[in-house]
């Protein structure tokens, strides 16, 4: 079969496995730069045009998009979606993915476990929002960040009160969560794969630090889930509408909560942990599921 993964970076980790692992499996992959398509949507026979050409018909693209071009990407997935192209995840899916506040809502709505959480611009009474997640401590977070960056932990009232004013001033929006301590400075990512979890790791902050991203000097190992944390990780995919994503949960007292859903999960440091091939089994998925026209929208 032939492929593209659409991605701005061909030879990191995870595009180099995809690629590596689909010629191993003889299909042909291409890597194609987002960013560089172009498109002429005005027509009755939609194509996508790349370095002077027009892109061959894939049986199926692996969509790497990310968060900073998620309003061209998500447009350039749903031109091959016009085109009968079977996408690994939708474009509706990616745009909902990588709006916090919208797919927070959804989960919520649908009974998915998530911690306190609370959503504000300017909020004109800071002492309300935090009393209203609980109390402190509390997180608070940008909701523009990525990778820990924009995420504080506000001890006191004051930090809190201090931490929500400045944010306010940046005229963002701005997260105020509970502040889950059981959880120790460590969360679970899950590999969610066509509605099964294939694989799992937890990641632990480096010391002083409760942000356990990996980017932030967070270790990652193997962990073995509980039946629950399972069904919630797949759960939330399923209201997402992602056929491939990453879960991350938080270990707490009244059971697994999800922070967010991922629809480009990296493949280096869950497969460095579990030592499973996990680029296999988005090909499995891939060569079993992609038909022409298949693309629909799902999740809600
Ligand atoms: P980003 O999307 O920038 O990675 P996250 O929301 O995932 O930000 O937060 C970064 C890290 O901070 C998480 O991986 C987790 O370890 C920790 N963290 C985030 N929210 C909470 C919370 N409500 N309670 C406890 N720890 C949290
Ligand atoms: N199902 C609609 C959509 O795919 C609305 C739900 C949502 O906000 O994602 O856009």
């Amino acid at each position: 079969m032939h492929f593209a993964v659409l991605t701005q970076e061909p030879n990191n980790y995870t595009s180099t496995r995809l690629r590596e692992e689909g010629e191993a499996r003889g299909h042909t992959v291409d890597m194609i730069d987002t960013l560089h398509c172009y498109m002429d949507i005005a027509t009755a026979n939609p194509t996508v045009r790349y370095h002077g050409a027009e892109l061959p018909h894939y049986d199926a693209i692996i969509p790497r998009i990310g968060a900073s071009i998620t309003f061209y990407g998500t447009a350039v997935v749903r031109q091959f979606e016009m085109m009968g192209t079977f996408p690994v995840n939708e474009s509706v899916a990616i745009s909902r993915s990588r709006d916090k506040l919208r797919s927070l809502q959804l989960m919520s709505r649908k009974g998915v476990g998530m911690p306190k959480t609370g959503f504000a611009h300017a909020p004109d009474n800071t002492r309300d929002l935090v009393r209203k997640v609980g109390g402190v401590p509390v997180v608070i977070k940008l909701l523009e960040g990525t990778q820990g960056v924009g995420v504080v932990l506000a001890e006191t009232w004051k930090s809190a009160e201090s931490v929500i004013d400045a944010f306010s001033g940046l005229k963002t929006n701005i997260l105020v969560q509970e502040f889950i301590k059981e959880a120790e400075g460590s969360d679970i990512r899950c590999l969610v794969i066509d509605g099964k979890v294939v694989a799992a790791m937890k990641r632990t902050a480096a010391d002083g630090d409760f942000r356990s991203n990996l980017h932030r000097g967070g270790t990652s190992e193997v962990v073995r889930i509980t039946k629950e944390e399972r069904a919630t990780a797949v759960k939330a995919a399923k209201v997402m509408g992602l056929n491939v994503c990453g879960v991350d949960l938080l270990r707490s007292s009244r059971g697994p909560l999800v922070m967010e859903v991922n629809s480009s999960p990296g493949l280096q440091g869950i497969e460095g942990a579990t030592g499973k091939n996990l680029a296999a089994a988005i090909y499995e998925f891939i060569e079993q599921r992609a038909r022409p026209h298949a693309t629909g929208t799902r999740g809600k």
